[in-house]
């Protein structure tokens, strides 16, 4: 019996609530808390007489601190799920600390503004250091990690799919197929097709960003950069079929390189088709994806925010979208002084997702995790104070909850692997 405060009310809450509402034995009581309250009540309003879980809503800026301390002072739930965006982690970490609760989200720190100078400098000085320029990564919210252990609170980063359920994966691959691993693959492979020309399947800013950055691997203790979409591999995704996939730079590389002992390479792959790739590049060359203000008509705009306001909301693709998604990682390592590959992989149909919670599936492939990510804090069966990616936990309870609540994972010996 549990209090969760979630905050955020787009397309991967939606379906990390509606999983809630299904385990209402976990999740008692729920505040569902946003930017914008008509979203939560609609959101309410179409699970009330669905669920046993008792719903409230809230209006919530969770870019200010203390508008969020009070808030999870009047509710007391028992931990806050952030699925917000991840500008806003630091300051629910700040009131989750402030306050003494459990904290979760799906996706590590990143700043809106990436030309703040106090920001900027300290970018500057990791890139050269670590050798990846992504705008993301997982420093700001390590440095937590004392002060969440000093006040004997747990904070969970990215119980998503990837990272989260990849994460998972690999931790369960490390406990019960090998000694060591060697390499790992994470592919994420998306077969499905919403009819738009154009449109994102989460959150448009940050997706755009992602893809449009260079790519990165770790290799040999050492990150190593690439081109944007430089790498390019083909690859046979079981019940999607062959896809083009090209390598990105991704958070959950950073946390498998510190948490896999002995690891010598991870690299993460997902596909595109020709058109998105196309769609980007010209975007991206007339400068829509850039996150500066541009003054137009005497007004500041942000160009990537209006093209925010351009295209399809990814929480209307749900009706739309049909086909597969496939997201796994390939491990290869020893086992018993043995060399062995194994492929451990989710196939989750856009379909299927929407008609049971109205979403497509990256929401759904996100969301589930997340709740199963607060399920476990909640419940005290991952329990430890401090700063903790998923895979520094027990993999067996969360494999156990993918199969139970709608993501239901294969292990195939031998598979193909990528070069
Ligand atoms: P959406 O844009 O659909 O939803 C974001 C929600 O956060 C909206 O409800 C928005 O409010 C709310 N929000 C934004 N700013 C604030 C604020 N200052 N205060 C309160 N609420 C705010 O995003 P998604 O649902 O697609 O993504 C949610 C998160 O999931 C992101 O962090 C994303 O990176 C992560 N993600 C993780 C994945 C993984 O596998 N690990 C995969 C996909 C996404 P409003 O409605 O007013 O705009």
């Amino acid at each position: 019996m549990g209090r969760l405060l979630v905050i955020g009310c787009g397309g991967v809450a939606g379906v990390a609530i509606h999983k809630c509402c299904q385990n209402s034995k976990t999740f008692s009581e729920l505040c569902i808390a946003s930017r914008t309250k008509e979203k939560c009540d609609a959101l309410k309003q179409k699970l009330e007489g669905t669920t046993k879980t008792r719903i409230t809503t809230a209006q919530v800026d969770a870019d200010k601190v203390e508008e969020l301390i009070a808030l999870i002072k009047s509710y007391q739930p028992d931990a806050v799920l952030n699925v917000a965006l991840p500008y806003q982690d630091l300051t629910i970490m700040d009131a989750c600390l402030a306050c003494k609760v459990d904290y979760i989200d799906t996706a590590n720190y990143e700043p809106e503004d990436t030309e703040d100078p106090k920001w900027r400098a300290i970018y500057e000085k990791r890139c050269k250091e670590a050798g990846f320029t992504a705008y993301f990564d997982y420093s700001w919210q390590w440095a937590y990690q004392d002060r969440f252990k000093e006040a004997g609170i747990t904070a969970l980063l990215g119980s998503g799919f990837d990272p989260g359920v990849t994460s998972v994966f690999t931790a369960y691959a490390q406990k019960h197929y090998f000694d060591e691993i060697s390499y790992i693959d994470i592919l994420d492979c998306n077969g499905g097709d919403h009819g738009y020309p154009f449109a994102t399947n989460f959150n448009p800013e940050i997706n755009l960003r992602e893809v449009s950055a260079k790519g990165s691997y770790w290799e040999n203790g050492r990150w190593v950069e690439t081109e944007p979409m430089e790498i390019k591999r083909e690859y046979d995704f079981p019940q999607v079929g062959k896809k083009d996939m090209y390598l990105l730079h991704h958070e959950e590389i950073e946390s498998l390189a510190k948490n896999v002992p002995g690891v010598k390479r991870i690299r993460f792959f997902m596909t595109f088709g020709q058109s998105y790739l196309t769609h980007m590049k010209c975007l991206e060359n007339v400068g829509m994806l850039s996150t500066s203000p541009v003054l137009h008509d005497g007004k500041e705009i942000v160009p990537i925010q209006f093209l925010k306001t351009l295209l399809p909301d990814p929480a209307t693709l749900g009706p739309r979208t049909v086909g597969k998604t496939n997201i796994g990682c390939i491990f290869t390592g020893k086992k018993d002084g043995k060399e062995k590959t194994i492929f451990i992989y989710n196939v989750c149909d856009h379909q299927e997702c929407y008609k049971e919670v109205g979403s497509q599936a990256i929401s759904y492939t996100t969301g589930v995790p997340a709740m199963i990510g607060a399920a476990l804090i909640v419940n005290k069966v991952w329990d430890k104070a401090g700063v903790f990616n998923v895979e520094e936990f027990d993999p067996d309870p969360f494999m156990e909850m993918l199969n139970a609540y709608g993501l239901p994972w294969v292990v195939e010996e031998n598979p193909a692997t990528v070069d």
